[in-house]
């Protein structure tokens, strides 16, 4: 599900209060399905685009949040075929969200998520259109370009949530330093034995943890690679590390846009990140910039410099570019990736809990 649409008819992306607006509709937001005509639902089938990979068969749907007691009823486009199955092009970032027939409930959509960052974002968005530093079909472009690079690389999904939880806690280890415990440990005053037994599984797996993706591996990570596993197992989805270096570069450059132009964004920090601190509203803007940069930093920073010394537009609809962070996704799906590699759950107990007890017993043992 998107919160945007791309509008063939006024060559925009537009949400839904937009769209009505302009087609001189009104809705009624207490009917699920808004109290809009057949022949308004027709109209938007057959002008409404994904705004990720421009796939047809959009319909309004409402989803209902999910109890944080903000927004608890929000308008969504879903891309449906024929067949009541996912319209999208594999790798688009909403894939997975309309795979299922019949309204989802409670989807959170990350990068639409904070309403805040967006608001920044679209601004710099429209200021760029305005000043021609970035223009529709340059978007659009880079969304093909991407999607098609998406398309090259693909990997099977394999595992459970429950593999995703565990290796979460095991990649938590590397906050510990790693110290094979030893019995004399157990003389020293300040010695802990659940601390030493976290060590002494930071010890075990000191290898092991070298080998898991090199991304933000925060809870939200886990939550939405243990979604993914859930919802595809068995298919094939893309592989992001050739992605990489783009990546990086975008998260670094995003980081220092966040600084230099002084944006009040939402600050997400995961653990032992190089990536932690990038707003993550700010990845799409900043990709398209380096992408109509050729990938060169200064060159999009220099862009960067010209759009924050802009005026803002009058008209903000131009900046909606949900649809286009082209890393959406980058750290669960290389999770997801690394953990279809794992050795499947029927041979193995992901259980970090009771690999932690066997630590601490073996500690209490050494106590005699
Ligand atoms: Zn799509």
């Amino acid at each position: 599900m998107s919160h945007t649409a791309y509008s063939q008819h006024f060559a925009q992306e537009l949400d839904f209060k937009q769209l009505l607006k302009r087609r001189g509709v009104t809705a009624s937001l207490e009917q699920v399905d808004y109290g809009l005509s057949q022949a308004e639902r027709d109209w938007m089938r057959s002008d409404l685009l994904c705004p990720s990979c421009r796939c047809g068969g959009a319909s309004l749907v409402r989803s209902d949040a999910n109890g944080t007691g903000r927004n608890t009823r929000q308008a969504h486009f879903r891309f449906i075929d024929a067949s009541g199955h996912t319209a999208h092009k594999l790798g688009c970032d909403f894939f997975a969200m309309d795979d299922v027939p019949g309204v989802q409930r409670g989807v959170d959509v990350q990068f639409s998520a904070n309403d805040k960052d967006t608001k920044v974002i679209r601004e710099l968005v429209c200021k760029a259109i305005a000043i021609g530093e970035l223009s529709k079909p340059a978007i659009f472009e880079m969304r093909s370009w991407f999607l098609a690079q998406r398309d090259a690389d693909a990997f099977e999904v394999k595992g459970t949530p429950a593999v995703a939880d565990w290796l979460w806690s095991i990649n938590r280890l590397q906050i510990y330093e790693a110290l094979e415990f030893q019995p004399f440990h157990l003389i020293f005053p300040g010695f802990d034995t659940r601390r030493a037994a976290l060590r002494d599984l930071a010890f075990y797996y000191r290898d092991f943890v070298k080998r898991i993706p090199r991304i933000g591996f925060d809870a939200a990570v886990r939550d939405r690679t243990k979604r993914i596993l859930m919802a595809n197992q068995g298919q094939r989805l893309i592989a992001m590390e050739p992605l990489r270096s783009r990546y990086e570069m975008t998260a670094r450059l995003a980081g220092l846009m966040a600084a230099y132009g002084n944006l009040s964004l939402t600050r997400r920090r995961s653990l032992g990140s190089i990536y932690g601190d990038t707003p993550e509203a700010l990845l799409a803007f900043t990709a398209t910039l380096l992408f109509v940069s050729h990938w060169d930093e200064n060159a999009a920073l220099g862009r960067f410099a010209k759009i924050i010394a802009a005026a803002t537009p009058d008209d903000l609809t131009l900046g909606n570019v949900i649809g286009l962070n082209p890393f959406h996704d980058f750290a669960a799906l290389e999770v997801a990736r690394f953990i279809a590699g794992l050795a499947p759950p029927s041979e193995r107990a992901y259980d970090f809990e009771a690999e932690l007890a066997g630590a601490i017993a073996k500690i209490n043992a050494a106590r005699g």
